[in-house]
């Protein structure tokens, strides 16, 4: 099985890349990309944890852009990963994560609802290329005692028009395109039956967008069948992956396990069509 969508600990993965590697085992996966949000941190690491059972790794990553207030996840796959250009672009794209944390805890606090904030960013700064964000704060809500998972934490504070939501700034999706270029990747539009952008992807397409991201957990057979007929049409390459974050365990039971590790699986013809065109873009 090929899962070309998964965090770890380095974004808001519950798993380290060794647990990783071992679940994914188990799932059956055997080809599997790591794509944390904005950040390469657990690449390295990985590498050595994959290699040990077997499994090849695709170096991954999505990164966070804002069109129109929204934002839009967009994957790289087969980057390098120190490439300087990416690495200075998602260390900015951390520092604003920070920032809007620092903001969140703040609207927080206003709200009688305080949280760890050291705690938090010590978690963020001690691991080098840590990237935090909303499910850590959603984590902080859970251990301060206010909410009962890390999904009611969402459901009730952290979302558009709900009371310690705030809104963030970032690159364009084109930016982010050239950016994943730069670094020798290709770059596919992650859950666009979650994102509901269609009426962009032409654009994004023409912009130099490589892939559709059709098969995901969350997407329902219409979607995933709309999707691979878009990328048809559009001349662009499919991926598809599980984005596995690890079980939500706050109340013992695993309410993420909707996108479990190898849910969904790529096939392997599309694998080898990505492949083939990462290696003609590095000519
Ligand atoms: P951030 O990058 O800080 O905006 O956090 C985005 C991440 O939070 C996503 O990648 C998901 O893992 C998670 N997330 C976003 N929206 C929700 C939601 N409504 N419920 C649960 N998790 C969510
Ligand atoms: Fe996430
Ligand atoms: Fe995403
Ligand atoms: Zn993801």
């Amino acid at each position: 099985m090929i899962d070309l969508h998964t965090h770890t600990t380095a974004s808001d993965g519950r798993l380290a890349p060794d647990a990783l590697a071992r679940a994914a085992w188990e799932a059956g996966v055997r080809t599997l990309a790591i794509t944390d949000h904005d950040t390469t941190a657990a690449l390295a690491p990985a590498r050595q944890a994959m290699a040990a059972w077997g499994i090849r790794l695709i170096e991954g990553i999505e990164i966070t852009a804002v069109e129109s207030e929204r934002d839009v996840h967009v994957l790289g796959y087969f980057i390098t990963p120190n490439a300087p250009g990416l690495a200075r672009f998602l260390a900015r794209a951390r520092a604003g994560r920070i920032e809007r944390v620092r903001a969140i805890a703040e609207r927080l606090e206003q709200l009688g609802r305080p949280i760890d904030l050291p705690r938090l960013l010590k978690d963020a700064l001690v691991e080098p290329g840590r990237s935090i964000g909303r499910p850590a704060v959603a984590d902080a809500l859970v251990r301060a005692g206010h909410v009962a998972s890390r999904q009611q934490a969402f459901d009730e504070w952290l979302v558009p028009g709900r009371p310690a939501f705030v809104p963030r700034t970032g690159p364009s999706v084109a930016e982010v395109i050239a950016t994943i270029h730069e670094a020798g990747g290709l770059a596919s539009l992650a859950h666009p039956g979650l994102t509901k952008r269609d009426d962009a992807i032409a654009q994004w397409a023409e912009a130099g967008l490589d892939a559709l991201e059709a098969y995901h957990s969350e997407h329902s057979p219409e979607d995933t069948d709309r999707y691979l007929a878009r990328a048809r049409e559009l001349g662009l390459l499919v991926t598809g992956g599980s984005d596995f974050h690890g079980e939500d365990q706050a109340r013992g039971r695993p309410t993420e396990y909707r996108r479990r590790i190898g849910a969904v699986t790529l096939p392997p013809a599309d694998l080898e069509r990505l492949e083939a065109a990462a290696l003609a873009r590095r000519g």
